[in-house]
C-alpha cells in the first residue's frame, strides 16, 4: 500500500502539479464531461484524431447464489467508498474473492475498518497469484490469512461455501468435489476490472471485446481512422509504465498520420544486458530507507505503511538505474577519447563525436559505464 487506501491512486499533491505541468504545456484539460458520442465530439471539437484511453474501473462480477446479494460488495466501490472518507458496515468476518493487489488491498482495508477477520480466497496457487508478494506478506502480516486453491460456491450469510481446487497437469485449477465452510459477513469481489468502452461500439471500425478492450494496430490506432487508444483499455499489461508507453508511441503515430507520413518503426535502446554494464565505474550506495509503520500500528488506522523517499532520496535512487542505456553525461567518454574526438555540446546536450580525428579504437565505448555507445560499421565512401 505506497499510497494509502487505495493504492492505485496517486497522491493529491503528485496529480495536481503533473495537471499543473501539462497545463503550462498549452493542454486544455475537460473535467466533469462524460463522453457519449465519441463522433459527435470530434465533430464538434473539430478534432483531426483522438487519443482515447479510459482505465479499466468496472469491478468483474461473478455469480455467486446468495440468500442476501446486499452483503456482496465489489472491491473498487469499497476502496473507492473508504477513500473518501465512508465507513461501509462490513461486520466482524470478511472473505475476500480474488488474488490481485487490490484484493489485498480490500482485505487490509477490512482489517483497518475493524475486521476481526479477514479472509483471501483464491482459486489459484500463490505461485500463480497476480498480486506482489510484498503485499500478500504485508497482508498476512496483518493478519489475513489466505487461502489458496479454492472457489465460492455460495453464500449463506455467515456460511461460506468453498469447493477445494487442484491443478491440472497444465497448471489449471479444477474443481475436487471437496466442500468446506467458511465464515463470513460480508464478500467482497476483487476478480479484476472491465474498461467502460460501450460508447465506442457505436464507432464504426472500432472493434470491442467482450471484455471491453479494444483493438488496435502497432501504430495504436484502432479500425476507425483517426482514433487511438491505449491505456488499461487495449490488450496489455495493466501497468502505469505500459500506459505511459502507449501515449508516447501514440503520439509519435498520430503526429505521422497527421503529417500523411508513412508510420516509422520504434526505435528501442539495443537491450542493456549486464555484462554490457562497467560495474566497477561505480561505487557502492547504500540504498535510501523509508519509515515502515510497525505491524502491531498499522490495523488501527490509515496511516502509510511505508512512508515514501524524500525528494532529495528519490533523486539519489534514480540516479542508480542502469538498464536506460542513456547518457548521463558522465564525461568518461570525453576523459578517455586518446583524440579529443569527443566533443561535449553543453549540460544537458551531451556530445558529439569529430569523425575526423576519431580512429575507432572503440576506447570511449568499452568504458562507457551505462552502454550508451555503439560502434556501428564505417559508411562505404
Ligand atoms: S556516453 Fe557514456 S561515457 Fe560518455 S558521457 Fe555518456 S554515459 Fe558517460
Ligand atoms: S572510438 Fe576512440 S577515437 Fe573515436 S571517439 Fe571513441 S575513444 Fe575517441
Amino acid at each position: 500500500m505506497r499510497y494509502g487506501i487505495p493504492s492505485y491512486r496517486l497522491p493529491r499533491a503528485v496529480l495536481d502539479a503533473e495537471v499543473e505541468r501539462i497545463r503550462r504545456l498549452g493542454v486544455r484539460i475537460t473535467t466533469g464531461h462524460r463522453v457519449e458520442d465519441l463522433e459527435a465530439e470530434r465533430r464538434e471539437g473539430g478534432f483531426d484524431a483522438l487519443f482515447v484511453a479510459v482505465g479499466a474501473h468496472l469491478s468483474k462480477r461473478v455469480d455467486i447464489p446468495a440468500r442476501d446479494a446486499g452483503r456482496i460488495v465489489d472491491a473498487i466501490s469499497f476502496l473507492r467508498s473508504v477513500a473518501s472518507g465512508e465507513r461501509p458496515v462490513i461486520g466482524r468476518r470478511v472473505a475476500v474473492y480474488g488474488g490481485g493487489n487490490t484484493a489485498m488491498d480490500a482485505a487490509r482495508t477490512a482489517r483497518r475498518l475493524g475486521a476481526d477477520e479477514a479472509l483471501i480466497v483464491y482459486r489459484r496457487t500463490r505461485a500463480q497469484m497476480p498480486a506482489h508478494e510484498e503485499e500478500a506478506e504485508d497482508a498476512e502480516r496483518e493478519g489475513v490469512r489466505i487461502n489458496w486453491l479454492r472457489t465460492i460456491k455460495a453464500f449463506d450469510g455467515p456460511a461460506l461455501k468453498v469447493e477445494e481446487m487442484e491443478l491440472d497437469e497444465k497448471g489449471f485449477p479444477r474443481p475436487t468435489g471437496r466442500y468446506q465452510e467458511l465464515a463470513a459477513d460480508t464478500v467482497i469481489l476483487a476478480l479484476g476490472q472491465d474498461s467502460d468502452t460501450d460508447f465506442l461500439r457505436q464507432v464504426p471500425g472500432v472493434e470491442v471485446e467482450k471484455d471491453g478492450t479494444v483493438r488496435v494496430s502497432s501504430t495504436m490506432m484502432t479500425g476507425c481512422p483517426g482514433v487511438f487508444a491505449g491505456g488499461d483499455m487495449v490488450p496489455a499489461e495493466r501497468t502505469v509504465t505500459v500506459g505511459v508507453g502507449h501515449g508516447k508511441k501514440a503520439a509519435r503515430n498520430i503526429d505521422d498520420w497527421l503529417s500523411g507520413r508513412v508510420a516509422r518503426p520504434s526505435t528501442k535502446h539495443p537491450e542493456a544486458v549486464f555484462e554490457g554494464l562497467r560495474l566497477w565505474y561505480f561505487g557502492d550506495a547504500h540504498q535510501r530507507r523509508q519509515p515502515v509503520l510497525a505491524t502491531e500500528s498499522r490495523v488501527s488506522g490509515f496511516d502509510e505503511v511505508v512512508g515514501g523517499l524524500t525528494p532529495a532520496a528519490a533523486v539519489f535512487e534514480a540516479g542508480r538505474c542502469l538498464s536506460c542505456g542513456n547518457c548521463f553525461e558522465c564525461d568518461g567518454c570525453l576523459g578517455s577519447c586518446p583524440e579529443d574526438a569527443v566533443v561535449k555540446l553543453g549540460v544537458g546536450l551531451r556530445y558529439r563525436f569529430d569523425y575526423d580525428r576519431c580512429t575507432g579504437c572503440g576506447t570511449c565505448f568499452e568504458q562507457c559505464p551505462v552502454h550508451a555507445i555503439e560502434m556501428v560499421p564505417e559508411p562505404a565512401s
